[in-house]
């Protein structure tokens, strides 16, 4: 179960812009196992919203996990899994490195790493690429890694931001259908942002419309689209 309380971001004023309140008093809660979709425009506060639940960046108000407020915990105790946006992965380190790197991090034995590592880049379809540096991967290629590597971890709670935003748009169904079938497996509980209304409908268990730092609506599917709150045209 996770519950966010009354969260706010605000980046502060530099020379050139103003302060922004990126989150204004956001509150909801989020039953175990669910995969949460968050959209809306660009700009509409949902990758400070997930950089708020990591920590990355500073915040006020509560983040409960299994009740356990976690606001206070450094970002890297969080038991967390983040795919940003950037997808940064290590340079120098091999395919296999990269997405072993979570699993040696907690110093599990060899034969699970690689037993592990295989089974979720094969079903990424990137078995092929272990040996390579990350600078021989096309962007697509790179996100599936960075998918791959999250995927390995095994955290309380996974957060995907615009995760296939590289990947071309003839392989993104399928792509999404792939982290729709491993979080399920896995029965973890996600928070997924996209800023494209069809991709929320089809993923989401539950979906949660946010628009300049607040939330707009927030249900099932079904129900927003029933009560014309969101439509699969909007994009
Ligand atoms: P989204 O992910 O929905 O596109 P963001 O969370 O990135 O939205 O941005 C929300 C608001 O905060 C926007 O007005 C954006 O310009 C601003 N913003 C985002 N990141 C920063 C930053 N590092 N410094 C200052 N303002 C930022
Ligand atoms: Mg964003």
């Amino acid at each position: 179960m996770i519950e966010i309380k009354d969260l706010s971001l605000k980046y502060p004023k530099t020379r050139h812009n103003p302060e922004v309140l990126a989150l204004k008093n956001v509150s909801f809660s989020l039953e175990e196992g669910t995969f949460l979709v968050v959209v809306g425009p660009s700009g509409s506060g949902k990758t400070s919203l997930l950089r708020a639940i990591t920590g990355i960046y500073p915040s006020h108000g509560k983040i409960l996990i299994n009740n356990k407020d976690i606001s206070k915990i450094h970002p890297s105790d969080r038991n967390i899994s983040y795919v940003s946006q950037e997808y940064a992965l290590y340079p120098h380190l091999t395919i296999f490195d990269n997405i072993a790197f979570p699993l040696k991090a907690k110093r599990a034995p060899k034969e699970e790493i690689i037993k592990e590592v295989y089974e979720v880049s094969e079903a990424l379809g990137i078995s092929h690429l272990m040996n390579r540096k990350p600078s021989e991967l096309s962007g697509g290629q790179q996100q599936r890694v960075a998918l791959a590597r999250a995927l390995v971890k095994k955290p309380s709670l996974y957060l995907f931001d615009e995760p296939l935003s590289n990947i071309s748009v003839d392989s993104r169904e399928e792509a999404r259908n792939l982290i729709k079938d491993e979080i399920k497996k896995r029965k973890a509980t996600s928070i997924y942002v996209t800023h494209d209304m069809k991709e929320a409908i089809q993923l989401g268990d539950k979906i949660l419309v946010i628009s300049d730092g607040e939330i707009k609506a927030y249900g099932e599917p079904n129900e927003l689209l029933s009560l014309g709150i969101i439509n699969s045209f909007d994009r």
